[in-house]
């Protein structure tokens, strides 16, 4: 039995949807279909998540959004149309978008979880019609009654463990199962969103919870690629790779695969296979938990902006008990988490996603580490790139992080920070944001 996960680009109109059904229908083994939202028809149209998310800010801000949510309601109306779907589809998904719109206000953002969730549940509504309409049965699933319970955390909510064994009794279905994605409930009841591009990982929950034989993926892509096409022209595809592999590379830009989704399919050792809905018979990417090591030491590269970070200096800092938890106190009370800490014997550099410190909390997270750590030194450095260089097989090699190392000294790029020590399949290389793009290309054809 496969988990079949759509992503937005693939239900964004009658058209897409038609290709959807083919995939399903033409294997019996695909039962449980995840759906997101309708996504972008061309690179300038919106996501419908992204309009629904203006509406609930306006809304919020005392305008009326009525016609904004009109807008949204025509992109499903055009698609139902395009379909041959009866009206009365469309009236039941107005009618919702109307409710949550209208919806009471008191909590903000639970306000805006329940608006944005609407995309994928209605979506997941219009596609168990179109099904049905054409002769397949299935069958909307409700997450709350299969029972996807998530934890309080509005806008990034993750699944509570409870939830999977009651997942299992989709298994017992007759028919089809459509299942929205991006969203669980609470425990009392409340709607609320995974982050963004989270219906991945709804379909990775779900394979689990199901214990499915697979869990395809189905995109707008043919593979997943071992660097950015928008930097390197034509790279080369992955065929394999380990869910570790994978992890880092999301995690550090690749937009393919949500990095959260991984865990729930991996804990189960269920593979993940990354198929095109526009090119179906692509052989695509699969993840898995061991592969065999004959791609050379290096499988990917992938870079992220938005990082800055925190240097701090303190003679005898290695001496000094509690240093790091009164260090990491001062980052909890500014409500600022740390992606990485590299450290010497007299100092530590904190590495942070800059989004979340603004100017004032800048101000007193380095004002506080002056004065009650002592520190001798706190610089900040704004705008760096995190480049992960990722390979399973760089255990094995001798040599790798040299090569990585000459391949940026020779584009003249400046190393800011190196950190190797505690992740097995990856290396990674601070370098000022404007140096990304170069470094990347530099990297790539050292290893390629
Ligand atoms: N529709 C949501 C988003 O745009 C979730 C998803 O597509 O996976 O973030």
């Amino acid at each position: 039995m496969k988990v079949v996960k759509f992503g937005g680009s693939s239900l964004a109109s009658g058209e897409q949807l038609k290709k959807v059904f083919h995939i399903v229908s033409e294997d019996p083994q695909r039962k449980i279909v995840v759906v997101s939202a309708p996504g972008k028809r061309n690179p300038e149209d919106s996501k419908v998540t992204d309009l629904l998310i203006a509406c609930a800010k306006r809304q919020l801000a005392g305008s009326s959004a009525e016609s904004l949510l009109e807008e949204v309601v025509e992109r499903y109306a055009l698609i139902a149309d395009e379909l041959g779907l009866e009206e009365d589809v469309i009236e039941e998904i107005r009618n919702n978008f109307l409710s949550l719109l209208h919806a009471g206000q008191e909590e903000p953002k639970r306000y805006i979880d329940a608006l944005k969730a609407g995309g994928e549940d209605n979506n997941a509504k219009l596609v168990a019609a179109y099904f049905e309409s054409r002769g397949i049965e299935a069958e909307y699933a409700d997450p709350k009654e299969a029972g996807l319970i998530v934890t309080d955390e509005s806008g990034f909510t993750r699944v509570l463990p409870e939830s999977y064994q009651r997942l299992y009794a989709l298994r017992e279905k007759t028919g089809i199962v459509v299942f929205p994605g991006f969203f669980g409930y609470t425990e009392n009841g409340e709607v609320l969103t995974f982050s963004r591009s989270g219906s991945d990982i709804t379909g990775s929950i779900l394979a689990n919870g199901t214990k499915a034989d697979l869990y395809e993926n189905f995109t707008d892509v043919d593979a997943v690629y071992a660097v950015n096409p928008q930097v390197v022209p034509q790279p080369k595809a992955i065929r394999e790779l380990t869910y570790r592999e994978m992890r880092e590379l999301s995690y550090a830009g690749f937009s393919v695969f949500h990095d959260e989704a991984l865990i729930p399919a991996f804990r189960a050792g269920i593979p993940v296979q990354i198929k095109n809905t526009n090119n179906p018979d692509a052989q695509g990417t699969r993840i898995v938990n061991k592969r065999d090591n004959t791609n050379g030491p290096v499988i990917g590269i992938a870079s992220d902006t938005g990082f800055c970070s925190i240097y701090i200096s303190k003679y005898l800092m290695n001496r000094e008990l509690g240093f790091g938890r009164r260090l990491l106190h001062i980052l909890e009370d500014n409500g600022v988490s740390y992606e990485h800490i590299p450290s010497g014997i007299d100092d530590v550099t904190l590495i942070l996603r800059q989004c979340q410190m603004d100017e004032m909390a800048e101000l007193e997270i380095t004002r506080r580490i002056t004065e009650e750590l002592q520190a001798d030194e706190v610089i900040v450095e704004h705008d760096l790139a995190l480049i992960m260089v990722v390979g399973e097989g760089m255990r094995h090699n001798v040599g790798t992080t040299a090569r990585a190392s000459r391949a940026l000294a020779e584009a003249k790029i400046n190393i800011e920070m190196i950190n190797q020590g505690s992740s097995e399949v990856s290396m990674m290389f601070a370098v000022k944001g404007e140096a990304e793009e170069k470094a990347v290309q530099a990297l790539y054809h050292e290893f390629f």
